[in-house]
């Protein structure tokens, strides 16, 4: 079954004929050339330094590859960009969840983060000099970039604590401050930071005191001190890189939208982001069952005289996985299309669902694939274990799940408690005057 006929029914009156035959192309791309590759990035990349200062080879025929089938900028949705390659949200969700099976497939189409966010900012907020300096090179696939805001002094889920200082002085910003997890920074193609800073920070208006600017990387001023580890893994040549910034000047010019319009930039931003990382991640849950699959059908590797899958513990596994997924997917494709419906900010309760259901439908799902495998499962030799690192990040990256849930927690109880309240009252006070009418007692005591 190819993957246009897989597309939930809920989901299938909203797919172009075009989208169905790319969704087909991606997966076929995946598959057979994206999959096989991982282990040979991974082998070129090799060890120590060189980690950082080359970029796979493999990288650059799979790009081309993927051009001339025409699976690039899929992520540029056609309801809000004129960029990309014309296709909506839902119809990239699509084939995000494919692109999420493998390590490289997202960049070989250029459809990867943090370059997809930064080309949305672009897009949406840079002037016709930033777009074309910085906007054209990203769209081509031939520079990478980098969004600077979590910084190790404060706690960043709450950006406005962000203290990297903006001033003014004549026509040059200059930057102070240190930034870290700056995901993409150790990519020796990485050009552009996107840095969110205080250029105001006496405003009154809290939302109104922080702005973006834009510092290339070779800026004098800007160190890089370190890249940091996720549960061990380098994440090279991509890296999330520790960086400093002492009294490094830009020209005014590298304003993005203007002073004070920072928070307006991060939630634009995010919005579609979120739910792109959403999207990979049941196709990393998707992959994972499929090595749960092969596990507990494996004839050598039986236990008590039995394969793993003639266990009924093991089914469950396999029946729980297949809901959590479907049951996942159908919350961000929703998102997603309500997203194409209106825009993010109108979705703002669909996409905190799908950012914070997602990886936690898949954690669990990856962690029965590992349990399957026994110890294999927690080495190299499956993916699962570096899946389930990298998943893992995503309850934290983008804003922590606590913070979603006390932000769709507070809307869903403020926009209905009154009413909600108001209607118990009256069905109470309606079944008392019916049993009242039918010869009974009042029921209601609350
Ligand atoms: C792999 C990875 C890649 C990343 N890439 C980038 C990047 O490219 N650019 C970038 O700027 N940042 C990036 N980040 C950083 C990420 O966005 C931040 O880590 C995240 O926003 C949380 O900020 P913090 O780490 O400062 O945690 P803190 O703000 O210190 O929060 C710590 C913990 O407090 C709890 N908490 C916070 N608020 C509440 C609340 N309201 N109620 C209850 N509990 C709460 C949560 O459990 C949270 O995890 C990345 C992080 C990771 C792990």
């Amino acid at each position: 079954m190819s993957a246009s006929t897989r597309i939930p029914p809920i989901a299938l009156p909203f797919v172009s004929d075009r989208a169905k035959k790319t969704l087909d192309l991606v997966e076929e791309f995946v598959e057979k050339d994206c999959i096989p590759a991982d282990a040979v990035y991974s082998a070129q990349l090799g060890e120590g330094e060189k980690r950082w200062q080359t970029v796979p080879p493999v990288m650059e025929e799979l790009k081309l590859k993927a051009k001339k089938l025409g699976l690039w900028n899929m992520f540029l949705s056609k309801t809000h960009f004129k960029e990309g390659a014309g296709f909506s949200n839902l119809e990239y969700g699509l084939m995000a969840e494919l692109l999420g099976k493998s390590k490289v497939a997202s960049e070989a189409t250029n459809n990867a983060a943090p370059d997809t966010g930064n080309m949305e900012v672009f897009a949406k907020y840079g002037n016709e000099a930033q777009k074309k300096e910085w906007l054209v090179p990203l769209l081509e696939g031939k520079i990478r970039s980098a969004f600077l805001m979590t910084e190790p002094e404060v706690a960043s889920s709450d950006a406005t604590n962000i203290e990297m200082e903006i001033r003014r002085e004549g026509n040059e910003y200059v930057l102070n401050g240190s930034k870290w997890w700056s995901s993409g920074a150790g990519d020796p193609r990485c050009k552009i930071y996107l840095v969110m800073g205080k250029s105001d920070p006496n405003n009154r208006d809290t939302y109104r005191q922080q702005s973006v600017v834009l510092v290339p990387a070779d800026t004098p001023g800007v160190t890089i001190h370190r890249m940091l580890h996720v549960y061990g893994y380098d994440d090279a040549p991509h890296g999330h890189g520790h960086i400093s910034f002492k009294n490094v000047r830009v020209p005014i010019s590298n304003m993005v939208l203007g002073e004070g319009r920072g928070f307006e930039i991060i939630q634009g931003r995010l919005g579609p982001g979120r739910i792109h990382h959403a999207m990979r991640t049941i196709g990393a849950a998707e992959k994972a069952i499929e090595w749960l699959i092969a596990r507990v059908n494996d004839e050598r590797k039986k236990t008590f005289g039995k394969p793993l899958s003639a266990h009924g513990v093991i089914l469950e596994w396999i029946a729980k996985s297949r809901i959590e997924v479907d049951a996942a997917r159908l919350i961000v494709l929703n998102a997603a299309i309500k997203i194409d419906q209106g825009d993010a900010k109108a979705a703002l309760k669909e996409i905190a669902q799908a950012k914070v259901l997602a990886p936690q439908a898949a954690l669990a799902i990856i962690d029965r694939a590992v349990q399957a495998y026994g110890a294999a499962g927690v080495c190299q030799d499956t993916p699962l274990a570096y899946t389930w690192a990298g998943i893992r990040t995503l309850r934290i990256a983008d804003g922590p799940d606590e913070v979603h849930l006390q932000q769709l927690g507070r809307r869903e109880n403020n926009s209905r408690k009154e009413a909600v309240a108001a209607k118990l009252k009256w069905q109470q006070a309606e079944s008392d005057r019916l049993l009242i009418a039918s010869g009974f007692k009042a029921k209601s005591h609350l």
